[in-house]
Parts: C-alpha cells; structure tokens; sequence
C-alpha cells in the first residue's frame, strides 16, 4: 500500500481517545486548500499493510485512524488494514471524501469500521470548482452513506473546513439541512499557511467567533447531531 505517513500519537483525531493516524496516498479531488497534497506528492512510500501497522508505536494508541489522502483509492490494502487493526483489538475510523461509498458499505458490512469522518466540503453546486468532483453524484452518495451508518450502528461525523471568501453562511445552511441525520457535525478553521494553491494562501483564516456563530446557525437544521467548531487552538461545543 502508497502512505505518506504515520503520527504513533495523536488526541485529535478521534474523540475522547488516543489514536495512532496512517496516512494513505493518492486523492481524486483537487482541493486547493489541501495541506497534505504536495506532501503526498513528494513523501510516498510503499509497504504492505502488515509492515505497516507493525511500524505503529503502539505504546499510546487506543484506535486507529486510516486518513489521507482518500483512503478508498486502495481498497483492497485499506480493507487488510482494517482487518488486522480489528483482529488485534482496535476501533477504526476512517477519513474520507465520500466519493467511493461501495468500498465503505463494503467495510461496514465486515464490521471493520467503527467511525467514518465524513468531509463536507461545501454546498454541492460549488464542488466542481471547489474539488474538480460532482457535486450532484457526492450529495445522492452522502446522504446513503450517512443512512447506512445510522442503520448499521456506525458513528457518523460529518465536517466542514470553512474557507471564507470561497464559502459563506449559506454553505453552511446548505450542508447542515443536508446531512441532518449525521450523529457529529464539525466546522473546521480553514489554514491558509498550509493550503498547496497560491490563491487560497492569501485568502485570509477565519476568527474563532465567526466559527462559533456559523456552528450555532447549522444547529437549527441539525436537531438530532451534536455540533462542534475546532480552530487552531480550541474545540468549542455548540449549544442550541
Ligand atoms: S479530499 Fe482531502 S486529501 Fe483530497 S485534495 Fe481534498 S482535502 Fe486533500
């Protein structure tokens, strides 16, 4: 399998535990405030999935992130991942932009999955610019997989990196009346120091407060799902 890299230690990526996060390479979106594109690009290796669950320091890690990139370009590496992370006891959660959901379900079905983090990236008619990916074909494949999650007792996460300029509060209504049966919707800050295209690096971040409000507008379209802001610095609930 093509990774890019492995963090043995990390308190941010999945909730309320320690996670070891594996990052696979390749991606079939573009988006241009992306800070793991170049780095995929340029860092790349080749192992097996055996080699590299076993280069885990395991020391810390309670579960597994399988991130990128977009992890369902290598299905077949993903799913052996998956299954060896199961066997030896640990609850997986994968990123993913939602474009190969088959690949997903099929996970699911394996009961490999116990967390999927699901990127949101804007409302649909701006994907195609935004992403280079349909946004028609992603909202019908969203909303199946959110449903298939609910109904298979996996923990649904939906988010949001809110670049300003690119996306506006109307975004944000568009995607939380969207993704409604989700069980966690986040809003992300926006980092333009790390974004691979010029024209998103002079776009400025968005301040924590802007951040706050924008989650407490997307609670009143998302009654069932709990609703969380992260900046740089901090991860904020949203109360309705
Ligand atoms: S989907 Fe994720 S990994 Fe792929 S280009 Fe977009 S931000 Fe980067």
């Amino acid at each position: 399998m093509k990774i890019f890299g492995i963090i043995d230690i990390s308190t941010i990526d999945y909730p309320k535990k320690c996670s070891a996060v594996v990052f696979m390479s390749g991606c079939n979106m573009k988006c241009g405030y992306c800070h793991n594109y170049e780095h995929m690009l340029e860092n790349t290796h080749e192992m097996t999935p055996e080699e590299v669950f076993n280069s885990i320091d395991l020391m810390f890690a309670e579960a597994i992130v399988i991130s990128g990139g977009e992890p369902t370009l290598q299905p077949k590496a993903l799913k052996e991942l998956c299954i060896i992370a199961k066997r030896k006891g640990f609850p997986v959660k994968l990123d993913t932009n939602g474009t190969n959901i088959e690949i997903i379900k099929d996970l699911i079905d394996n009961k490999l999955i116990d967390y999927i983090a699901l990127d949101v990236k804007c409302a649909f008619d701006k994907y195609k610019k935004i992403t280079n990916y349909d946004g028609e074909k992603i909202k019908k494949n969203m909303l199946e997989l959110i449903n298939y999650c609910k109904k298979n007792n996996v923990f649904i996460e939906c988010r949001t990196t809110f670049v300003p300029n690119v996306m506006d509060e109307k975004d944000i209504i568009e995607i939380a009346k969207s993704v409604k049966n989700c069980d966690l919707y986040t809003i992300q800050q926006f980092d333009n120091e790390h974004a691979w295209k010029d024209e998103y690096k002079k776009i400025r971040e968005p301040t924590t407060n802007e951040l706050v409000e924008l989650g407490k507008i997307s609670t009143q379209y998302l009654k069932n799902s709990d609703v969380v802001v992260k900046s740089k610095d901090e991860m904020i609930n949203i109360a309705e």
